[in-house]
């Protein structure tokens, strides 16, 4: 816990709300870090960079390789439901520890490509696909941690409030703005889901694209988290229920009436077979 408060106060709020595991998976991160620090190498700052390409627009090259790379990404289809991760939260490396375990592979190349200081005309075009895979999955790594810190969860909350990520499509809940929530904080087990504070149940987004996302690109805690920090965007639940009926009697009412029906029937039945007896003993 010392080790983690000492690196970054911004997390300590949340980390009251972690189980142990997590604090203690944070811890490990922690510690790879420490270990691995050589690995990450000095950066050019955010305005030298933005002066760079600033220069490299104005001479005129490819608008795909004169924008930044997060911005590509942001925009390009499919990746609606990503909020765009502050350049200082990715340039901040505590903010990553352990993620490099997680990108095995052309981890550091991929660090550079997000935050557009890789020379791509060292690679050749194989390995530039696998750097642009890597970047990806690293870029939705850092976005589950991203999306549960306070600047992360008022970005999401603005693309909320537009119902960016949908509505609720269950009748009785209103057009509820729906938010992406992950089933598992594991890469690569299950993709990202809907959900509704209103009815609190998931649903499937609509679009292909969308439905292949990885769901631990947003995590399991973030709705949940985003509720506990902004409580008046949390909707009143919905005590609305549809009642199931037929000809206009309601399903259980119809059950009763068959139950009755049947108890009637078999009463009768008896009173015939008694009547019966009492005749022939007459
Ligand atoms: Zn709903």
């Amino acid at each position: 816990m010392d080790n983690v408060s000492a690196h970054s106060p911004e997390l300590n709020p949340l980390l009251e709300q972690f189980t142990p595991s997590a604090k203690n998976a944070l811890k490990r991160a922690v510690l790879v870090k420490e270990e691995t620090q050589d690995l990450n190498k000095s950066t050019t700052t955010a305005d030298n960079r933005k002066k760079q390409k600033m220069d490299d627009m104005s001479s005129g090259s490819d608008s795909d390789y004169a924008k930044y790379w997060i911005d590509w990404f942001l925009e390009t289809k499919g990746n609606e439901y990503y909020c765009e991760i502050d350049e200082e939260y990715i340039l901040d490396r505590f903010n990553l520890t352990g993620l490099n375990v997680e990108v095995q592979q052309y981890y550091a190349e991929a660090l550079d490509m997000i935050t557009d200081n890789l020379d791509e005309e060292r690679f050749d075009e194989k390995a530039r696909d696998q750097i642009e895979r890597a970047a990806r999955h690293l870029y939705g790594l850092i976005h589950a941690r991203f999306v549960i810190t306070t600047r992360g969860l008022a970005k999401m909350l603005d693309k909320y409030k537009k119902a960016e990520f949908g509505r609720c499509p269950r009748v009785l809940c209103n057009m509820q703005s729906l938010l992406p929530v992950g089933l598992s904080d594991i890469p690569v087990t299950k993709t990202v889901k809907l959900y509704c504070p209103r009815c609190e149940d998931i649903y499937n987004p609509k679009s292909s694209r969308h439905a292949s996302i990885d769901g631990a690109y947003f995590g399991t805690s973030f709705p949940h988290m985003l509720f506990q920090v902004h409580p008046n965007y949390l909707p009143t639940k919905s005590t609305e229920r549809y009642e199931p009926r037929i000809f206009g009697f309601k399903i259980h009412q119809i059950a009763e009436q068959h139950r009755w029906q049947d108890r009637a029937r078999e009463e009768y039945q008896q009173k015939l077979l008694k009547a019966k007896e009492q005749e022939q003993e007459k």
